[in-house]
């Protein structure tokens, strides 16, 4: 299976190992994110990074595990609960003048989000190639939501997928 690696910009400290490990030059570009045409998927750059910010990725993943429809609706319904929770929380983050509940809502608002994410991805949005998720972008990219809705990087994800 055909490999290539990816940078958790994040978890990067910028000590460059992967620069100095790398036997083709992909990691060393201007904007940080390793140039997958060079890329030939050796790991070395993940080996020497002391961050753990390198991960190979497939090229092409493997197919996502069937689930039945009811489990997928079951998902989704978890997942709109865990927005909804999301934004009670961040409602009450925004009107409390209590610092410890401020700190605390914030900190449930995002892990319920984490949560809500991975619910999402198991109801069959996991591929970035799943019909499901070329049908939202398409979606969005018909009728962007926002002025600023980043119109142009959708089109290219919709091109690359
Ligand atoms: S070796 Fe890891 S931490 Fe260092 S620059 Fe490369 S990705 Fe970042
Ligand atoms: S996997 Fe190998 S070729 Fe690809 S970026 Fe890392 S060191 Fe370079």
């Amino acid at each position: 299976m055909k490999r290539i690696a990816i940078r958790n910009l994040r978890l990067c400290t910028k000590d460059c190992l992967c620069l100095f490990s790398c036997p083709t030059g992909a990691t060393d570009t201007e904007n940080s994110i390793i140039d997958t045409a060079k890329c030939i998927g050796c790991g070395a750059c993940a080996d020497a990074c002391p961050s753990k910010a390198i991960s190979l990725v497939p090229v092409v993943f493997p197919k996502q595990q069937e689930k039945t429809d009811a489990v997928v609706a079951a998902l989704r319904e978890m997942a709109q609960r865990k927005a909804d929770q999301e934004k009670m929380v961040s409602q009450i983050a925004e009107s409390t003048e209590q610092d410890g509940l401020y700190r605390l809502m914030t900190a449930i608002g995002k892990s319920t989000r984490l949560l809500g994410a991975d619910l999402m991805r198991e109801s069959r949005f996991m591929l970035p190639q799943s019909e499901e998720a070329r049908e939202v972008l398409q979606t969005l990219a018909d009728n962007p939501p926002t002025s600023d809705f980043p119109l142009e990087t959708v089109k290219e994800l919709l091109e690359s997928l």
